[in-house]
């Protein structure tokens, strides 16, 4: 299968996507993880990222499709993943939908985690990871709105697009994607 995780910073998707990956065997593929990585590895793209990912903004579309399009040509990704932070604009969309063309596969699904803006702000303050001061909470949820919101009309006009309440303890989440997901193989 071949799924986005779609939903604000903070809704828990990194969570859900090492649940699902690990329940049913799909890679997960973090655009956040392989950024943080290369980052920590002190790679030239590393170097080029550090900034941005610091204060909340995205990453430019052009350095996204090559990472995205470098990693789901490995083997592993061609028995289907689950992208996690990607796509986050309409472009990566585009980019993402040339990369499955190329390689005669489709989209089977986008899993939309959705919770309120004031949980999102809450747990993010607890959490405190690097970017996660509040004011760089802030200004990823206004990326998201502004940037990646549109991906939601975008996947649901494609009926691509399930939604689920990501404000509820994290295995009621995890039991809600399941069955959307075993509908899903189902109806393959
Ligand atoms: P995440 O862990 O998915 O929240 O990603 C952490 C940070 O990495 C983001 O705030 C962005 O700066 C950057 N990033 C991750 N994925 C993308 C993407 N698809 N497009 C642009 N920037 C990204």
């Amino acid at each position: 299968m071949r799924l986005i995780l779609l939903g604000p910073p903070g809704a828990g998707k990194g969570t859900q996507a090492g649940r699902i990956g690990a329940r049913y065997g799909i890679r997960q593929l973090s655009t956040g993880d392989m950024l943080r990585a290369a980052v920590a590895a002190q790679t030239a793209l590393g170097a080029r990222v550090q900034q941005v990912m610091a204060a909340g903004a995205l990453v430019e579309d052009r350095l996204m499709a090559e990472v995205v399009e470098e990693r789901l040509h490995q083997d592993d990704a061609g028995r289907g993943f689950l992208l996690d932070g990607y796509p986050r604009t309409l472009a990566q969309a585009q980019t993402l939908d040339r990369i499955l063309e190329s390689q005669r596969q489709v989209l089977n699904c986008v899993l939309l985690l959705e919770v309120p803006e004031d949980v999102l702000i809450a747990r993010a303050v607890a959490r405190q990871r690097a970017d996660d001061r509040e004011a760089v909470v802030r200004a990823r949820l206004e990326v998201y709105r502004e940037k990646t919101e549109p991906l939601v009309d975008h996947y649901r006009r494609r009926n691509l697009l399930c939604e689920i309440d990501g404000n509820q303890p994290i295995e009621a989440v995890a039991r809600a994607l399941g069955r959307l997901l075993e509908l899903e193989e189902a109806s393959r």
